[in-house]
């Protein structure tokens, strides 16, 4: 059960599209107005080794391919954010998976179409959080 007071830490990736559309800085400043922390940031490339581990759930799907080859296009900002409840904050920031649906005045709400390229990664449970922590920096 999480607990709504607790202070968490979440995992965060600005995905290719972020870098190529010029949206890095707007995306980083909404989590930092809310009040998030960044406590780290590190440019990397993904391998799709790396892609793999990251979307285990999802590697069997017939948009996997499609999802690899976005994810592996270009570097990724991957980040770690703290704050009360950081988890659930920050997916409500981001929005719904497909930004079609997702609400106007979310990240994903306000700047994406696509439902792969959709801007943003953020963290679905604490487990997810250490676990994605744990595959991005060593
Ligand atoms: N995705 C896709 N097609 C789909 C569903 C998801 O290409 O039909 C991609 C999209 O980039 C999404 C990622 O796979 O962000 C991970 O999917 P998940 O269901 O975990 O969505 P998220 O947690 O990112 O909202
Ligand atoms: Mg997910």
């Amino acid at each position: 059960m999480s607990d709504s007071n607790a202070v968490e830490r979440t995992f965060v990736m600005l995905k290719p599209d972020a870098l190529e559309r010029g949206l890095i800085g707007e995306i980083i400043s909404r989590l930092e107005r809310k009040g998030l922390k960044p406590v780290r940031f590190l440019w990397r490339a993904v391998s799709p080794e790396l892609a793999a581990k990251h979307y285990e759930r999802l590697t069997s799907k017939p948009f996997y391919p499609l999802l690899e080859a976005y994810i592996t296009r270009g570097p990724v900002l991957a980040s770690i954010w703290e704050g009360r409840d950081a988890v659930a904050v920050v997916r409500r920031l981001v929005g719904a998976t497909d930004p079609a649906l997702a609400e106007a005045g979310t990240i994903r709400g306000d700047f994406g179409l696509d439902v792969t390229e959709n801007l943003i990664h953020a963290s679905d449970s604490p487990e997810a959080a250490e676990r994605e922590i744990g595959l991005f920096f060593d």
